[in-house]
């Protein structure tokens, strides 16, 4: 039956999705009807951010709501713990699960200036989570180190350490040279990890705010990603077909290298996301 195993080599790689709540309703409609399209390309899961702001928390409770009743797809809400009391981590975890959101993705977030954040760390929550329901708990990764790291094998161990609180598998912050992922990958083995460490791609959408991003995290840019876009307009036919490369270029070594689930930050910009995931799904049954 070639359609069963075309369908069956298809899905041998397993691909997600972050979107972060849009902040009016007509954004979410359209979300919702995008994400739709995402739908034919099987995705494992698609994660939903959370602002680290305790006013927002509700937002992404109520997108997951709504991609689960109109999508039906997989979900995995992302919860911060930085902003927030341990009861109130408590009820947050029991809404979901209730609900049947079983996979949570569990971070510290980042710290707001001027604000009394406590001194939670991700660990704590997988704790609250665990401890609330059997939760399939997602958590980053750092390739490059986390920027507040006492060092970087802290910040490894750190890692270990959220596995040992019964994390199942990582998603990693995103990079630009594949070398820098499979040097973390071997470490991560090395000191015992064994749990899928799943690489964070990011198709570059705009140069501008990729500087930004990476200034706050530590995240190397290639000089070469620069020559290739600094003189594009973000958006223009050009600026995708390069950004486009550019991300095939790291998915490429990935795949040589034996990687097969990939989580893609789509900054809700969705066509390059999707065209990029959609060769990596086609070239697996193409190399059969
Ligand atoms: P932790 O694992 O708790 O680590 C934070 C830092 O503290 C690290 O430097 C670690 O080495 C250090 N540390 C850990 N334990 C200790 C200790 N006992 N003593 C001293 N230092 C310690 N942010 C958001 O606000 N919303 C999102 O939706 C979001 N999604 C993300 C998705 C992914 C895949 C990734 C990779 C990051 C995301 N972030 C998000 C960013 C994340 O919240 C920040 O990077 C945050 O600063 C750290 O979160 P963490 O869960 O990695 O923290």
């Amino acid at each position: 039956n070639l359609e069963k195993q075309k369908g069956n080599l298809i899905n041998s790689i397993s691909i997600s999705f972050e979107f972060f709540p849009p902040k009016n309703e007509e954004s979410i409609t359209r979300l919702l009807s995008d994400i739709n399209e995402f739908t034919t390309l099987n995705p494992s899961f698609i994660s939903i951010t959370c602002s680290p702001h305790k006013k927002t928390t509700n937002h992404t409770y109520k997108l997951i709501k709504k991609i689960k009743e109109q999508n039906r797809i997989h979900t995995v809400p992302h919860v911060t713990c930085i902003n927030h009391k341990k009861k109130e981590l408590k009820t947050i975890a029991k809404k979901y699960w209730k609900n049947g959101v079983k996979s949570i993705l569990a971070l510290r977030g980042d710290k707001i200036k001027n604000s009394n954040s406590n001194t939670m760390y991700a660990i704590d929550l997988i704790n609250i989570l665990k401890t609330t329901g059997n939760f399939n708990v997602y958590v980053a990764a750092y390739p490059e180190v986390h920027p507040e790291a006492k060092n970087p094998t802290f910040d490894l161990l750190n890692l270990k350490n959220k596995f040992l609180a019964g994390a199942n598998s990582a998603i990693t912050q995103f990079f630009f040279n594949a070398e820098t992922y499979l040097r973390f990958r071997d470490k991560c083995s090395k000191i015992g990890i064994y749990n899928d460490i799943i690489p964070g791609i990011l198709p570059i959408v705009d140069i501008q705010q990729l500087k930004r991003f990476s200034s706050m995290t530590n995240v190397n840019i290639p000089i070469k990603i620069f020559k290739l876009l600094d003189n594009l307009t973000p958006n223009s036919i050009q600026f995708n077909i390069i950004s486009s490369y550019i991300t095939n270029s790291i998915i490429d070594v990935l795949y040589r290298e034996g990687v097969r689930k990939f989580h893609f930050y789509t900054l809700n910009k969705l066509y390059l996301a999707h065209s990029i995931a959609y060769i990596l799904k086609m070239k697996n049954f193409s190399e059969k």
